[in-house]
């Protein structure tokens, strides 16, 4: 969900014309993300930044343009996959680099990094473990030491974070994360990190750091075949603007709002909720209670967020039915099945969307209605309670 502010930017764009590309001072051509670098180097203390299309091209191109036919040595408690199958040593492989895996799963130390470099070595490469935690013996090293050791080498530290993070997520009162800004004072000569996660911009992969590296990345013919469009610039510059007032990012950015808002609202939201839903849709019983919300989306994968659900239960179907239901009702509401009930997360609806959850749920639920359709999965449950 991008930012109204965001929305309104793109809609003047496509009405109107586009100055993307040109420097307005002197007319002449210009880089495509000029903008965006310059508000990365206000943000993160960056030299240069480049934007492809997402985290998964920012490695592709990192890789393919710094370390083809060269080696890349990456911890095995890193060897990640993300959703949708992105690996990273697939990832690797197709970039014409070769993995060099160092320590075990839950430790690995500076000494495995130093005794695996070699005469081909080009990258010692941090990559987050985004979603999910290794937790009991374990040990891995700080940044700050591996670029000592990469730069006493003369290799390149790249890190891929993740998540992309530009403020301390402490400041919300959330888990810590890495944060582009704290990797590039540790020594990274290069972060890469997606423009959709915590930056909560457009699907977008950015590469920040030195300048001569970045250059490298710019001038690679792939990097032609993994830039993004100009609606994609707009709305990141756009969005980066919002994250130059933390202070605001709470109000201007919907997931920010969404991830604060204090828990006493989203139980007194949930009370009045229930006792509409149950006033407008006969059939359905509902409540509310306490539960937890997770950020997911590859972003502080243990953190818990308090929240208020409410839950739902028809008399005529099934909660998987049910949900169903509401899920091909327009606009689609999307809710989770947990084991006998529908449950709405309030941290996940926007207080101006309620009037069109009570109405989503009224006219699924209603009894009077003629039951099923030509889809017969939505008959389960008939009769049954
Ligand atoms: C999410 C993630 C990626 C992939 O990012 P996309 O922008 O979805 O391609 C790569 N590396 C890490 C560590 C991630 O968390």
């Amino acid at each position: 969900m991008l930012a109204p502010s965001v929305i309104e930017a793109i809609r003047q764009q496509l009405c109107g014309y586009a100055t993307l590309a040109i420097d307005r001072q002197t007319g002449q051509r210009k880089e495509r993300d000029f903008h965006i670098e310059w508000l990365l180097t206000e943000l993160t203390g960056c030299e240069a930044a480049t934007l492809v299309n997402n985290n998964a091209a920012a490695t592709l191109l990192t890789l393919t343009a710094l370390a083809a036919a060269k080696e890349v040595i990456v911890s095995r408690g890193q060897l990640i996959e993300i959703g949708g199958g992105f690996r990273i040593p697939e990832v690797m492989a197709q970039s014409g680099a070769r993995l060099v895996e160092v320590g075990t799963t839950n430790r690995t130390r500076l000494s495995d990094y130093r005794e695996a470099i070699g005469e081909n070595t080009a990258i010692i490469m941090r990559v987050h473990p985004s979603n999910y935690r290794v937790v009991g013996f374990t040990a891995d090293v700080p940044l700050a030491d591996l670029a000592a050791l990469a730069h006493e080498r003369r290799l390149i530290l790249v890190d891929d974070i993740g998540s992309g993070a530009l403020h301390d997520m402490r400041r919300w009162d959330l888990p810590e994360e890495p944060t582009v800004l704290a990797s590039l004072k540790a020594g990274a000569d290069l972060v890469l990190f997606s423009a959709d996660k915590l930056l909560c911009g457009p699907q977008g992969g950015l590469v920040v750091g030195r300048r001569e590296l970045v250059e490298r990345l710019r001038k690679h013919p792939l990097s032609r075949a993994l830039r993004p469009g100009k609606l994609a610039i707009l709305a990141l510059e756009r969005t980066l603007q919002l994250h130059l007032r933390p202070e605001l990012v709470d109000q201007t950015i919907p997931a920010y709002r969404m991830l604060t808002r204090p828990l006493d609202h989203l139980r007194k939201d949930a009370e009045t909720l229930a006792t509409r839903i149950r006033e407008a849709a006969s059939g359905v019983e509902a409540g509310w209670r306490d539960d937890v919300s997770y950020m997911g989306s590859g972003s502080l994968p243990v953190c818990e967020v308090p929240t208020a659900v409410i839950w739902l239960r028809s008399k005529r179907w099934r909660a998987s039915g049910l949900s169903k239901k509401l899920r091909l009702h327009d606009p689609p509401v999307i809710p989770r099945v947990e084991h006998a009930e529908v449950i709405l997360d309030l941290r996940t609806i926007d207080p101006a969307d309620y009037d069109v959850v009570v109405g989503a749920v009224s006219s699924v639920a209603c009894p009077t209605c003629p039951v099923g359709g030509s889809d017969s999965q939505e008959q389960e449950g008939q009769g049954r309670r």
